[in-house]
């Protein structure tokens, strides 16, 4: 006699590994984290990889027989780790990125362990519990009123697009969701600064608003919104039969980190009935220092707010956020009948479901990583931390006022920084056009020299029609030491570029 018991596997495969095994996985991934926390400091910043050399080494047919993991964690370590960008290292300055914690890399691991996913709370009752306490002390952070609520994203042009898809859904309502934007009568328009993160039209080309319906205002010496030139262009666009519904501000561009009059802006968009959207996935947990803080004043008048929580509350990649002040205003956008997403519940609090809020289904538990980051450093911490990155990069503006052989190019805003490097011969007298087009060649192979030699890397900027070296502190490692040497990394690829034939 056979019998087929339901126990009987196989008590140690790849896809269901033995306890034993399990661990022995995770030690070693554990023990290449903590030696990789140590050393990044020191590593060379950008790798000197090309595409042949890595698919060379990494492209294979599909496997149809397994591989020790010993053995995949060694291509890992000895090919993905010497192939990547250090996004940890002190003296990354380029773009917006964060350095990541160690408790929130064991945060995923937990997440994934447990595989949550987080559609609504009878999907995972605990997990969006602590989702809507991680977003309550992010409102916190902000300011926000109690009222508001939000959830995680995959980034911040995720929570860009959907609140402008919310906001447009209040002007357009249903009409629009059942037939398309064509069936809305008038042109839609919303309002930004010139110095607004591209992905605000990315979001208007796909809502079909329109990339030529995202108006951009001028801005003032200090690259904030003009507000005057908004309401011009609001009334404007009335008189020319239009229909202004939004204006996205800026908390922290990415640019020259400058942060839009949001009281302001507020009051426009309050007399306008225009949907008030902050961009401030830079900028936003700025607040938590206070030498910041006033700049945030108005925030919380704001409809909706996105932020990068994997930008300045230091976490990896990927968790981005959207907070609403009036979460049912947000609601009618997404909401959707479907027999699997009918709801039994009678508890509000347990009918509750993400998928009213914005349009992913299925959703990682970023919550836990943030979480676990501000309840393991607490507010304290991260506010210091994000205070001494605001010190650093006021520090570099004034070693750069200070020297011949610097000039900045805007001032500091929050801690992003843009100058840029003064050969001899422009350091006194007035500087031609050509002169000026020679500046700004002779930065750009600067650049490049610089993120080749690894120890520090900006990324470029152009501002106000100049190349600029452009660099953003965000990173808990950074100190005013590390701003030095940035600045001797820069005379050095400045040296060297200089002693080639142009
Ligand atoms: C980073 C950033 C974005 C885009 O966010 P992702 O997370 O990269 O999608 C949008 N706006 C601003 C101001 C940013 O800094």
């Amino acid at each position: 006699m056979t019998s087929i018991s339901p126990v009987a596997r196989d008590a140690d495969s790849a896809l269901d590994p033995s306890p034993e095994r399990i661990r022995e996985m995770g030690a070693q991934a554990v023990d290449w984290m903590a030696a990789y926390h140590e050393a990044v400091r020191d590593l060379p910043i950008a790798p000197q990889a090309s595409a042949a050399a890595l698919r060379e080494v990494l492209a294979e047919p599909l496997p149809a027989e397994g591989r020790d993991f010993t053995e995949l964690l060694a291509v890992f370590r000895d090919v993905v780790v010497p192939g990547s960008r250090h996004n940890g290292h002190p003296r990354f300055f380029g773009y917006v990125s964060a350095p990541g914690t160690a408790v929130a890399a064991v945060a995923d691991l937990l997440a994934s362990a447990l595989n949550a996913n987080l559609p609504a709370w009878r999907s995972a009752p605990a997990p969006v519990e602590l989702e809507h306490v991680a977003i309550d002390w992010i409102k916190e952070a902000l300011g926000c009123d109690p009222g508001a609520g939000g959830l995680f994203t995959s980034g911040g042009s995720m929570a860009n697009f959907t609140a402008l898809a919310a906001a447009r859904h209040r002007h357009c309502g249903a009409e629009v969701a059942a037939h398309g934007a064509a069936a809305h009568p008038a042109p839609l328009r919303v309002y930004t600064s010139t110095e607004t993160h591209h992905s605000i039209h990315k979001a208007a080309a796909l809502l079909g608003i329109g990339r030529a319906n995202v108006r951009e205002i001028p801005v003032d010496a200090g690259f904030r919104m003009d507000v005057d030139a908004l309401v011009r262009a609001i009334e404007e666009d009335r008189a020319a039969g239009a229909e202004p519904f939004c204006v996205v501000a800026n908390a922290g561009t990415v640019v020259t980190g400058a942060v839009d009059p949001l009281a302001d802006i507020a009051a426009v968009a309050r007399r306008y009935g225009l949907w008030m959207h902050v961009d401030a996935c830079y900028g936003g947990f700025a607040r938590l220092a206070p030498s910041a803080r006033p700049l945030f004043d108005g925030l919380a008048e704001a409809d909706s707010i996105s932020l990068d929580p994997h930008k300045w509350l230091y976490l990896p990649a990927d968790c981005g956020c959207l907070i609403y002040r009036d979460p049912e205003a947000a609601r009618a956008a997404f909401t959707l009948d479907a027999d699997y997403t009918r709801v039994t519940q009678t508890d509000p609090a347990e009918a509750f479901a993400f998928w009213d809020y914005g349009p992913d289904l299925s959703r990682r538990f970023r919550a836990l990583k943030v979480w676990m980051t501000l309840a393991h450093a607490g507010s304290r911490a991260v506010g210091d931390a994000i205070e001494g990155n605001l010190d650093c990069a006021r520090h570099l503006a004034a070693l750069v006022d200070a020297s011949a052989d610097f000039e900045m190019l805007a001032p500091p805003g929050l801690s992003i920084f843009c100058f840029r490097y003064l050969p001899p011969s422009a350091r006194t007298g007035s500087r031609s056009a050509a002169d000026e087009e020679a500046i700004d060649r002779l930065n750009e192979r600067i650049m490049v020299a610089l993120q080749r030699a690894g120890s520090s890397y900006l990324s470029n900027a152009s501002v106000n029609g100049r190349f600029a070296l452009r660099g953003c502190v965000l990173n808990y490692r950074t100190t005013r030491r590390d701003m030095e040497i940035l600045l001797d990394d820069v005379r050095r690829a400045a040296d060297e570029v200089t002693a080639e034939a142009p």
